[in-house]
């Protein structure tokens, strides 16, 4: 606790000592967090990371945790989100500026209002523009990378990096951003369209969302990436007979089977007893490894 007290003063954002992560997941899952961190900006950010340093203490940049699976012991060390305060966003005809905070849907909103078009079929999916860039997120044929022109990074080292597109590499759910690397702001180019166009691209992947994914309850939306080659991990799962299957408040969902889902006050534990028997049960019936989209954070395997 003494390394915090030096952290409480030199901090101008927000700071939540053993904050329970479920208040931060879509889960609605995860322990606490030793503190759990709001900065006011980048300035403040970097007076935290230069603090952390030097106290050795860990740190874990997390968005709006939509793809986190946080374990039921919480996570030491330092949990940063730029959720609430990192919310610029700043259109420049077709080139938009976003602090990593912004959530995706709202710039999905004020790019299509603008008829500019590109993300729009990224309507629905949760999280931050920071998550979203780490993930890579995409639907229905398009991923936030296509578009991306820029990005500024703060790291844990305290060093600013402003990268082209073209220095990092995106693939399918995955970047090469690293653990150490905080994305502050990003800046797209998007075109313009006329607003028929959009709003029927936009309508067909709300759609789509709806019918296929089991909306009503918490989840992180799929839990492991699909395979290369025919099968969707969701149809695999099914096939080994999981489809339903339950263990605590935690199921494997009766509707998409690559989605898990928290019907009350399910443990990271039953969720990761889940993906422990599907990627069991697949592989030893297809011999495929089924590789997790959804991002563990404070279990000791991980590490
Ligand atoms: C119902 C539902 C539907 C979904 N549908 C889709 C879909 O169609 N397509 C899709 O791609 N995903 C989908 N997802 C998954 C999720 O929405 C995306 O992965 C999203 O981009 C995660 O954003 P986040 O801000 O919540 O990131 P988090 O879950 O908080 O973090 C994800 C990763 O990014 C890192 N990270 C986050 N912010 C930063 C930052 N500023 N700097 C450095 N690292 C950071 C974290 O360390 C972590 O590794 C869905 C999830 C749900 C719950």
């Amino acid at each position: 606790m003494n390394a915090f007290k030096k952290l409480i003063k030199i901090t101008k954002g927000t700071l939540l000592f053993e904050e329970p992560m479920r208040k931060h997941t879509s889960y609605g899952i995860g322990g606490p967090a030793e503190v759990y961190i709001i900065p006011q900006d980048s300035d403040d950010l970097l007076r935290i990371l230069n603090y952390a340093k030097e106290k050795l203490l860990s740190v874990h940049f997390i968005g709006s945790g939509s793809n986190l699976l946080v374990s039921d012991d919480g996570i030491r060390g330092l949990v940063i989100s730029p959720k609430k305060s990192f919310k610029e966003i700043k259109f420049n005809n077709n080139l938009v500026f976003a602090e990593s905070g912004v959530m995706l849907g709202s710039l999905v909103r004020k790019s299509t209002k603008r008829n500019l078009t590109g993300l729009e079929t990224l309507i629905g999916v949760p999280g931050t523009i920071g998550g979203a860039l780490v993930m890579n997120a995409g639907a229905f044929g398009s991923e936030i990378s296509n578009y991306l022109t820029s990005v500024s990074i703060i790291r844990t080292d305290g060093r600013l990096i402003k990268r082209r597109a073209n220095q990092i590499d995106f693939s399918y759910r995955n970047s090469t951003f690293e653990k150490d690397e905080f994305i502050l702001s990003a800046t797209f180019e998007l075109s313009e369209a006329s607003k028929d166009n959009i709003n029927e691209k936009k309508e067909i992947a709300s759609q789509g969302r709806k019918t296929s994914q089991p909306l009503k309850y918490r989840s992180a939306g799929s839990v492991f990436k699909n395979p290369n080659g025919n099968f969707a991990a969701g149809y695999l799962i099914e096939q080994v007979g999981l489809k339903g299957y339950k263990i605590g408040n935690a199921q494997i969902s009766d509707h998409h089977a690559n989605f898990f889902v928290n019907h009350g006050n399910a443990r990271a534990d039953d969720i990761m007893s889940l993906i422990k028997i599907s990627k069991e049960k697949v592989f030893q019936k297809f011999n495929i490894n089924l590789e997790l989209e959804v991002k563990p954070l404070g279990f000791s395997e991980e590490e």
